[in-house]
């Protein structure tokens, strides 16, 4: 038997990877890489150099983040190494067995297991397991690159091989399965009932015009729902509902499962739609009220009567023995609404003309729900990609805040101050109260300029943290205003991201809690409000 694959091997590899900037030299090396392993190395090396991601069913498992590794690093001594000795396949486990430990103790026991793979690793290895533990791998290996690698080393089409990802969702499973049972084998790969198919996701467009010039033709519009993704398989009486993260949450949600078996008309089925959490009237309540649903351990029949749920579907990948997700998306909902109760199927609209869409948009606004998702109605369902045949357009909403504190990046951010504590202002004392943090929405550049401009107005430092005078002000677009026990001032923005760097305001001119709150409380002209007694703040 040969002997096992050092981890070596792979770093230097993935040195060379860095060192040149040709795409095609890239994937000749890695593919070259790729057939140089067996079949068990193969899998971990892909797992390791996709930063661990790309089996999307353990996606996030390991969990450890940017500060606990820092102090593992400091701490961990490094023995002098005669020989190398870690192996691709050994890292690749260490890492595994970290990530699936959970629970009581387990940061301490995680951090244990890396730092004794720290320790018999060279400074390059040690370099790499920490990047590749971030998940931030920069050296060029995009899915798509390991894709082209895994295609031109199996000796097989990249579309079969793409194909076959987008059904395992599991890049490292994909490249075994083409390398050692080549085209054979990724043919064979398929839908299976209750082994959850990863969703296809949207793009976004700023506006419905933008939409028409995406989708020149005519577009099905849905309503945008405020819900939870779920994807419902169903055999017969048994039906199993699973999350966008591919997590079986059928406990959680038993009226649904009673639902799909009285209005489901048929036996065998994998559906999508969105779960949302609605009052007695049936008019949705924000997305935090339907968290509580799934946060919810205890008593199930409780949360139900607390937090009822309306599902809406809006797509079909399976009906009766036949794979269906490599339709047009205008046959698959002619199918779904052969086979479902029509109170089940998501609002939509099939149109050319702009007026109509704006009118179908207001409407969805109206009726408490986010905006609108085009599809193109010749768009074949491609699980886990988010392209342009889905887009989802929503009412922009934006604040300006100030940057009160910045925390220091992590993996390819850690040179930069780079997720900013962002402030608004109380009116009637002056203070200024955090609303909510974010990373999301500046170029490299505009980082450095950043990190520049905030240790100019440093005033405390505790290696982490930087407080800075509150100078720089944002423009933040975000998803929808929370009430939050985290925050003094009560609420949180939720997915905050900056839109604009203010340079023409100052601190003097930002927005007051008090506009937050007005926000908040304007979500109920459409929305239904949490009763009194579950509210938290
Ligand atoms: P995003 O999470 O921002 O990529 O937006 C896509 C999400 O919007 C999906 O995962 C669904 O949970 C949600 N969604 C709401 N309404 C629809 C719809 N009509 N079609 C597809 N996705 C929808």
């Amino acid at each position: 038997m040969p002997s096992p694959t050092l981890f070596m091997k792979m770093t230097d590899m993935l040195q060379e990877l860095g060192a040149t900037s040709s795409r095609r030299e890239k994937i000749q090396r890695l593919s070259i890489f790729l057939k140089g392993l067996d079949e068990q190395e193969v899998r971990a090396a892909v797992l390791l150099m996709s930063g661990l991601a790309s089996s999307q069913r353990d996606r996030g498992a390991l969990e450890v983040k940017g500060r606990i590794l820092q102090r593992v690093l400091y701490s961990t001594s490094q023995t002098t190494l005669e020989e190398p000795e870690l192996t691709i396949v050994g890292v690749y486990d260490q890492l595994r067995r970290a990530a699936s430990i959970f629970g009581a103790g387990s940061r301490s026991r995680k951090e244990a297991i890396i730092s004794a793979l720290l320790s018999h690793a060279s400074e390059v290895e040690r370099e790499y397991i920490v990047r590749m533990v971030l998940g931030e791998l920069r050296v060029g290996l995009a899915e798509g690159l390991l894709l082209e690698a895994i295609s031109k080393a199996a000796g097989v089409e990249r579309e079969l091989v793409r194909r076959a990802y987008t059904l395992i969702g599991d890049l490292g499973e994909t490249a075994r399965l083409a390398l050692k049972e080549r085209r054979e084998g990724l043919m064979r790969v398929g839908v299976r009932l209750f082994e959850p198919v990863s969703p296809m996701l949207a793009d976004t467009a700023p506006d419905l015009e933008s939409v028409f010039r995406m989708h020149p033709e005519r577009t099905i519009f849905e309503y945008k729902l405020d819900g939870a993704r779920v994807q419902i398989h169903r055999q017969g009486e048994h039906v199993e509902v699973f999350s966008r993260r591919l997590s079986r949450i059928t406990p959680s949600l038993p009226d649904i499962v009673d639902l799909v078996l009285r209005s489901l008309h048929v036996q065998e089925a994998i559906v999508e739609g969105e779960v949302v959490a609605v009052d007695e009237a049936g008019r949705p309540m924000p997305f935090q009220e339907l968290m509580r649903r799934f946060r919810r351990t205890g008593d199930v029949q409780e949360a139900i009567r607390r937090v009822p749920v309306r599902l809406f579907l809006f797509d079909i990948l399976y009906l009766s023995g036949k794979v269906v997700l490599d339709l047009p998306l205008s046959e698959r909902r002619r199918i779904l609404e052969e086979v479902c109760a029509k109170e089940l199927l998501a609002p939509m609209l099939l149109t050319d003309k702009l007026s109509e869409a704006e009118e179908f948009f207001d409407r969805s606004i109206r009726e408490g729900h986010e905006g609108l998702v085009a599809k193109a109605p010749d768009a074949r369902y491609t699980p886990g990609w988010r392209g342009k045949g889905w887009l989802k357009v929503k009412k922009a909403e934006t604040l300006d805040v100030v940057i009160v504190a910045a925390d220091r990046g992590s993996g390819r951010r850690h040179r930069w101050l780079s997720n900013y504590h962002l402030a608004v202002r109380d009116s009637e004392t002056g203070d200024l109260l955090e609303v909510g943090k974010t990373f999301k929405g500046l170029t490299d550049e505009e980082f450095e300029y950043m990190t520049a401009r905030l240790q100019s107005l440093k005033i405390m430092d505790d290696g982490y943290t930087v407080k800075v005078k509150p100078e720089i002000v944002l423009e933040v677009a975000y998803d929808e205003v929370q009430m939050s026990p985290h925050y003094r001032s009560g609420y949180a923005l939720r997915f905050a991201r900056i839109k604009r760097i203010r340079e023409d305001k100052s601190a003097g001119e930002i927005d007051t809690v008090e506009k937050v709150k007005e926000l908040y409380e304007a979500i109920f002209r459409r929305k239904a409000r949490p009763r009194c007694s579950d509210r938290r703040v």
